[in-house]
């Protein structure tokens, strides 16, 4: 993981250190290991009682979160995490709006660095223990919303898995988990999720211990050689049964800086859509809209300027001003390119099936040698893209399901997967340099979401295809090129089961109604040798 320079690293610790002082004596932070748009994680050497040195992850979470948000992430990991590749929670502190996650630490390796070598073998070991992450969050009723290889830790050498980052999480009508419920009802808080500001309600320096379900606890606190235990976590405490505000004293009222955002589906969505190629084009004019790494992601969404020009098309990077982008239309949203149809189009009523179609993603990635598979901007471009593999009538017919109408401008059949991931697949073991055919094929599709209407193709000379011509409202699809020079492992490849394509037909069904659960994934024959 490279991030910024060491020095850079070494000033922001020093700034954690500053900002939560209890952490200085319990702790000797190395280095950051990584940085999203909400938290920064560090890894930790701490002293256990017993002597011995143990590694943590420390995440640091940006004091602008919202209380209850912060909470229920943190109930999300002590109550379903620590069993069945769910990561577990050791300790929270906070100091005034700073808070840090204190977890075990599970040294892990890079998707796109391990995709080209895994055999097949390998890769169903790694969807079955995704799937069993899965299975037991779902379980709780926690839809984590974020399912993505960086939030899915592997650790090849200890084969150790563990799904990380509830920050997005929401709950289950019948959720298990307390505080995620009064997100749901506090839909003000749930719907936004954007930046929270104090409103001059500051709170005492504090430390929290997070309840860890079933006897460890116990342990866990007896190891723990906190300089000023007792008294000091007690008055901190919240456990996962006994569900009361953390941050009891806080305004909850939220700030929003996008007053405007009620996030309503009743119109038909305006020219939302960007054509991506003109993007790119007008990228290149552009000089001062360059894709830097710094620290910019951290900016206000407001600092955003609509006259700036994306510099990130078909790189694998985010430009800061798409993060900004992003954020200002959907604070807190999940990845494009792993959202499922129904997120994509705002359906009201989604459900754990979003995770299940973020591991289907994660299979085709698998299975194909493409890694971002899908790497759209924005969501339009997003569904488009989703169209080319699984065809516009199904799309069409499944979004229907779910009460959306998508326009679509023309007809796109369903690629045949198997056919689709093996032919991505050689192009990356032949290392040619040609670009597979898949991946050339650039055309431009138009797409509108409506509510609830009866579903058709927009005629070639419609006025959406007009308004496209003028260049405000289309949609290319196109599938991302990678290469690399790592060798390629195809061990097992030649002969990948139809199993394999079927469960990922399942996991990429787009009616979330229909799509496969954890539990069922779990028992599909592709995994009939697994426990
Ligand atoms: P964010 O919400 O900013 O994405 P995450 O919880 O996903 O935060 O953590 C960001 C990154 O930090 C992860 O992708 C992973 O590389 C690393 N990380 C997080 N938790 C751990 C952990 N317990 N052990 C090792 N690395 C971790
Ligand atoms: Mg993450
Ligand atoms: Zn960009």
């Amino acid at each position: 993981m490279s991030l910024g320079d060491s020095t850079e690293d070494e000033r922001e610790i020093e700034k954690l250190y500053e900002a939560v002082p209890q952490l200085r004596n319990i702790f000797y932070i190395k280095s950051k290991i990584g940085e999203g748009t909400f938290s920064s994680v560090y890894l930790a050497i701490g002293r256990l009682r017993s002597g011995e040195d143990a590694k943590f992850a420390l995440k640091h979470l940006i004091p602008t979160s919202h209380p209850t948000r912060i909470a229920a992430e943190l109930q999300c990991l002590s109550v379903s995490g620590g069993e069945d590749n769910v990561m577990g929670v050791k300790y929270c502190f906070r100091n005034k709006d700073h808070v840090v996650i204190v977890m075990p630490y599970l040294e892990h390796e890079c998707f796109a660095d391990i995709l080209h070598n895994l055999s097949f073998e390998e890769t169903k070991e790694y969807m079955f223990n995704l799937l069993k992450a899965l299975r037991r969050i779902h379980y709780f009723g926690i839809v984590h919303r974020d399912v993505k290889p960086s939030n899915f830790l592997y650790n090849r050498k200890l084969k150790q898995f563990a799904l990380v980052d509830f920050g997005l999480a929401q709950g289950t009508p019948d959720t298990k988990i307390e505080l995620l419920k009064v997100l749901r009802t506090n839909k003000q808080e749930s719907c936004s999720l954007k930046p929270y500001t104090l409103s001059g309600n500051r709170v005492h320096p504090n430390v929290l211990l997070v309840n860890q379900p079933s006897s460890k606890k116990q342990s866990v606190k007896q190891q723990w050689s906190l300089t000023n235990p007792e008294d000091q976590v007690k008055e901190g405490l919240f456990g996962a049964s006994t569900p009361r505000s953390v941050f009891g004293e806080r305004n909850f009222n939220v700030y929003s800086a996008f007053p405007n955002d009620t996030s309503t589906l009743k119109t038909i969505k305006p020219s939302k859509v960007v054509d991506v190629t003109n993007r790119k084009l007008a990228a290149k004019k552009s000089v001062s809209a360059k894709c830097t790494n710094a620290g910019v992601a951290r900016k206000p969404a407001n600092a955003f300027q609509v006259n700036q020009v994306c510099d990130c098309y078909a790189r694998d990077q985010v430009c800061n001003i798409c993060l900004a982008r992003a954020r200002q239309v959907a604070p807190r949203a999940g990845t494009p390119g792993f959202r499922a149809p129904e997120v994509l189009t705002k359906c009201p009523d989604q459900t754990t099936a979003i995770d299940i179609w973020s591991a289907g993603i994660i299979f085709l990635s698998l299975l194909s040698g493409r890694y971002h598979f899908f790497n759209a901007g924005d969501d339009m471009n997003a569904l488009a893209q989703i169209m080319t593999i699984r065809g516009s009538k199904e799309t069409i017919q499944a979004a229907k399901c779910f009460g959306k109408t998508v326009l679509c401008s023309k007809d796109i059949p369903a690629k045949e997967l198997r056919t689709l991931c093996e032919g991505l697949r050689k192009a990356v073991s032949f290392k040619s340099g040609e670009q597979h055919e898949a991946q050339k094929q650039k055309a431009v599709l138009q797409l509108k979401i409506m509510e609830n209407q009866d579903g058709w193709f927009l005629p070639e000379s419609s006025n959406l295809h007009q308004e496209n011509s003028t260049g405000s409202n289309s949609c290319s699809e196109s599938i991302p090129d990678q290469m690399d020079t790592e060798p390629v492992n195809v061990e097992g490849w030649d002969r990948v089961p139809e199993e394999a394509y079927h469960l990922l037909d399942r996991l990429l069904d787009m009616n979330p109604a229909t799509r496969i659960t954890a539990e069922e994934a779990l028992l599909h024959p592709l995994f009939k040798n697994f426990s």
